[in-house]
């Protein structure tokens, strides 16, 4: 199932959106990991259909994400498709889903990710309480579109250079880093920049 390259896969598929409804899906799932497009049939990590929630997209991509970050490894989740193929929904969800009076069923994976980090960094500091065990989360948002790169949480700071120093490896020099400690932290920032 799970590969060892480090890279894993998961297609997502979209309901249909208002005016594509008519007519046959031409995408199929025929198992949890591979769908049939036509007559080609293609194999994934794990295959989404329409009916998969947010929270089903969380279980397969942030959960394990959450973990290994907390066994030390760098993780990244890259979110690629056509315009209109539901990538913001995916990492955020959908655009009122932070504000203060929805609920959290519709968050996309981002503040999924940072909520169950939280929980688990409380969890290892509880039960490691003799050993003085010390978390520190910052976060950054950049943006980068034709060739630039642009602070998202200083939108003056428009055209940052990307550098690599021995010890850091490689950075993007004077982007801001925000300490977050709790998921309101957290929100701030995401309404900030979304
Ligand atoms: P992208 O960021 O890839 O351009 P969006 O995330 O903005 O695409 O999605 C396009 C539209 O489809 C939005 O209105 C979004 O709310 C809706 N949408 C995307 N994925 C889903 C989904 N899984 N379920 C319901 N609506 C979705
Ligand atoms: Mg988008």
């Amino acid at each position: 199932m799970s590969s060892d390259s480090g890279v894993q896969v998961l297609v997502r598929v979209r309901p249909p959106s208002k005016g594509e409804e008519e007519g046959d899906p031409i995408v199929e799932k025929i198992s949890s990991n591979s769908i049939s497009i036509l007559d080609h049939t293609f194999t994934f990590d794990s295959v989404a259909d329409t009916s998969s929630t947010q929270g089903d997209i969380f279980r397969l991509v942030g959960l394990p994400l959450v973990e290994k970050c907390l066994a030390g490894f760098n993780s990244s989740i890259f979110a690629y498709g056509q315009t209109g193929s539901g990538k913001t929904y995916t990492m955020w969800g959908p655009p009122s889903a932070l504000s203060e009076d929805s609920s959290s069923s519709e968050w996309g994976l981002t503040p999924r990710v940072f909520e169950r980090l939280f929980s688990r960094i409380n969890e290892e500091q509880a039960k490691h309480s003799d050993k003085q065990l010390n978390y520190q989360c910052h976060c950054s948002f950049l943006e980068t579109s034709n060739e630039q790169i642009t602070d998202l949480l200083d939108p003056t700071q428009k055209n940052l250079q990307i550098r690599e120093d021995v010890k850091a490896g490689i950075y993007v020099d004077c982007l801001t880093e925000e300490y977050v400690y709790t998921m309101k932290d957290v929100i701030r920032l995401l309404t900030k920049v979304h």
